[in-house]
């Protein structure tokens, strides 16, 4: 299409999107001159390097408020979603202990969101873990009736990794303000992807990576509101840079590359969009042609348009993964591939152990091309025919030899 880097326009094909983004090359150009020229410390106060490298991040800081309507005083700079996830959570329970302590969340969220919430029952906290429909979607019903005396905060996942389902983050965020209640929302794979308000939303802290929306890796956001205001407990001790939330020399070039990120990507949304939905309908219609009885996991109605994830019954994911030479796809989530079991998200949908075990998802981007979906579509309906057959034969063997 029009972007294609330059060094990616061979070999093989790349639809592991939710793992992780290309850097936009337009991102590159614009973080460039912040390695080397504009490479003052944007705390340095005294003198135009510092206030270079300030005009940067500030710019920045700015550009990623625009993409999800709120003020540039609200987004604070931190090394990814998996820090602003803990800085939400963690920082958001532990500030307000005095006020209760009981926390809200779903049995589907990403591992360092689910992380920190054993973290803090082992710190005396009380977690309600909402069970999940099996078109993945949250029931708001069980929703309401979790709420308690001393319930701080509701963390909800907006666009799934595994499954790209959007959950109705306006309706929570309702439920939530009406009782006072802080709505975090672990958006990394939402932003820049799905129209996001976080006034309309109602959303009290959001967190963002810039490495899921063709950003550099090592950067991301909180967004973390003033009014009505939001209190955290600090985890970094320093210097107090970020409003005393994070302390630490903000990496300038990323900053600024996270913002050229954000402007794109509230650019071109819409279009994109549209491009991911009509690639990803075709990749299904090919599929769905030669292998008919294979399933989506999750709602294919509200779900973001670059995500497929696939069940092809009798065959393992994991093999089909491994057996896809060319072609980079994946089973469950990248954070979770040290462990073997099957993902809990897919189980939490009402997947049995085989089923979830016979997934894979596919993530399509902003790079992927027309002709890269063709070929993928074809390799994916080989592998799976030929892991098929193979099993066949070893089932009829088996047979045999039981006679
Ligand atoms: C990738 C991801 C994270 C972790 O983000 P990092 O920036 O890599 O720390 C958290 N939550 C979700 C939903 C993700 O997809």
């Amino acid at each position: 299409m029009n972007n294609i880097p330059p060094t990616r326009t061979m070999g093989p094909i790349y639809l592991d999107n939710q793992a992780t983004t290309p850097t936009d090359p337009r991102v590159v150009e614009a973080m460039l001159p912040y390695f080397t020229e504009k490479f003052g410390n944007p705390h340095s106060g005294g003198h135009v390097f510092g206030w270079e490298a300030e005009d940067g991040v500030e710019a920045a800081r700015q550009q990623i408020a625009d993409l999800i309507g709120s003020e540039s005083r609200e987004i604070i700079f931190t090394s990814g979603a998996t820090e602003s996830n803990n800085l939400a959570i963690k920082g958001g329970a532990r500030f307000n202990r005095s006020s209760g302590d009981h926390l809200i969340t779903t049995k589907v969220e990403h591992k360092c969101v689910l992380e920190c919430f054993h973290r803090l029952e082992s710190e005396g906290f009380r977690v309600t873990y909402l069970d999940i429909n099996s078109d993945g979607l949250i029931n708001l019903d069980d929703l309401a009736a979790a709420f308690e005396e001393g319930t701080l905060l509701v963390s909800v996942i907006g666009v799934h990794n595994e499954v790209g389902v959007i959950q109705p983050l306006a309706e929570i965020g309702a439920i939530c303000r009406e009782r006072g209640v802080y709505f975090h929302t672990d958006c990394a794979q939402a932003v820049g992807k799905i129209p996001l308000d976080v006034q309309e939303m109602k959303i009290d802290l959001l967190s963002i990576s810039g490495h899921k929306m063709y950003g550099p890796k090592g950067i991301g956001a909180l967004y973390i509101r003033r009014r009505p205001r939001v209190r955290l407990q600090a985890m970094m001790d320093g210097g107090g840079q970020e409003r005393g939330y994070r302390s630490g020399t903000l990496p300038t070039p990323l900053c600024v590359g996270m913002g050229e990120a954000a402007s794109i990507s509230r650019a071109e949304m819409a279009d994109e969009a549209m491009r991911l939905e009509n690639q990803r309908n075709r990749l299904l219609s090919d599929i769905q042609q030669r292998i008919p009885d294979v399933q989506v996991n999750g709602s294919m109605d509200k779900r973001f348009a670059g995500n497929l994830n696939l069940m092809f019954p009798g065959i393992s994911g994991d093999d089909l993964v491994t057996a896809l030479k060319g072609l980079a796809i994946s089973t469950g989530s990248a954070c979770t591939t040290a462990t073997i079991e099957p993902s809990y998200a897919l189980r939490a949908m009402g997947l049995s152990i085989k089923e979830a075990g016979a997934s894979a998802r596919i993530g399509l981007g902003r790079f992927t091309t027309d002709k890269e979906i063709e070929r993928a579509a074809e390799l994916i309906i080989g592998e799976v025919l030929k892991l098929r057959e193979s099993k066949d034969n070893v089932t009829k063997a088996s047979q045999l030899e039981a006679y």
